[in-house]
């Protein structure tokens, strides 16, 4: 028995027919875990909808009412790249209901896993990228209505930038110098490769809401509003220099900032093997990967929601091994006696 539960409901099926986004990968993850021991049926509860209200938390009156009637113009179904349908409508209700959950499970078990959303790439009053609804950025604001939590900080892992959450939570910013790159390192012998080939961190003060993304510069989106740290990695960036950055952004963040609750957009895209992506992390490095923010979240006491993004490997059956692994990490993390 897993010491939290995962969020999922079948109706996380996002029904856009033949795409590179692989809308059955929730179904497959469940099945997977379950089908490999890691959890029991008994693990899984099933969300309910989010209410038109709690989207209105985030979203515009007049972007939900087009979602709502079927009224989005063809620019904007195109900017969301993913064909609209009622149905679709209801799916990303569902995933930001999941969401929801899992933010309120967080706060009750230390961890909150939500097998869906993570759609980074939504705004206030549009879709983009494959995202309609901004689920997480939905659980924070329910979060922060019903009193349950005054701050939180997003740490966004996924390759692409996570810009409709930097803009839905832009607050007053104080822009600070960039660190030098040769700053950043943290961890074994990263120091020399990425002074070689240096990323760049960008640092911004944020409101109530710390939203750290860890991306990869030379990729979508092409305007990437300012989150209170970027960290805009190079092509081709390894695990070791990855874990280097991802250590160095945490630890930086949280010497500025106190969250009552960290939201993990733990995308599986930074894959070496994704199609849209392109930086080179191993399966055993995302894995790293993901329990490094558990230890993080765990040693601070934070609780943290979990959210799963992109995720579009040549083979559907790695996007799907990446994301089993997130739980086994988590797993592994939080059920250690010490
Ligand atoms: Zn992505």
């Amino acid at each position: 028995m897993l010491p939290f539960k995962l969020i999922y409901s079948p109706d996380y099926f996002l029904p856009i027919g033949a795409h590179v986004f692989p809308a059955e990968k929730y179904r497959r993850i469940h099945n997977q875990l379950i089908a490999t021991g890691v959890a029991e049926p008994f693990d899984f509860v099933t969300p309910s909808l989010a209410s038109d209200q709690d989207i209105l938390l985030v979203h515009t009156p007049q972007y939900v009412h087009k979602l709502k009637t079927g009224t989005l113009s063809p620019s904007e179904e195109m900017q969301m790249e993913i064909p609209y349908s009622p149905e679709l409508v209801r799916a990303f209700w569902m995933a930001a209901g999941g969401s929801i959950l899992a933010a309120e499970d967080a706060l009750r078990d230390r961890v909150g896993f939500n097998i869906g959303g993570g759609f980074h790439h939504a705004f206030p009053d549009h879709g983009e990228g494959f995202c309609m609804i901004h689920d997480v950025a939905v659980a924070i604001r329910r979060m922060q209505k019903d009193g349950k939590i005054r701050t939180a900080m997003t740490v966004d892992c996924d390759v692409h930038h996570g810009n409709g959450t930097a803009a839905i939570f832009a607050g007053m910013r104080t822009p600070s110098d960039p660190l030098p790159s040769t700053s950043a390192p943290a961890v074994g012998s990263a120091a020399g490769r990425l002074s070689a080939n240096p990323g760049k961190m960008r640092h911004a003060h944020a409101g109530d809401v710390f939203t750290i993304s860890l991306h990869q510069h030379n990729n979508y989106p092409a305007w990437k509003p300012h989150s209170s740290i970027d960290v805009d990695l190079p092509d081709g960036v390894g695990d070791d220099d990855y874990l280097a950055w991802l250590d160095n952004a945490l630890s930086s963040g949280l010497r500025q900032f106190e969250p009552d609750l960290m939201c993990y957009i733990a995308g599986a895209d930074p894959y070496r093997e994704d199609q849209l992506g392109g930086l080179a992390l191993s399966l055993e490095g995302l894995k790293r990967r993901d329990e490094l923010v558990f230890r993080v979240a765990r040693a601070r006491n934070i609780p943290v929601m979990v959210t799963y993004a992109g995720g579009y490997a040549r083979k559907v059956e790695d996007t799907v091994t990446i994301h089993c692994n997130t739980v086994i990490a988590a797993r592994d993390v939080f059920s250690l006696k010490t």
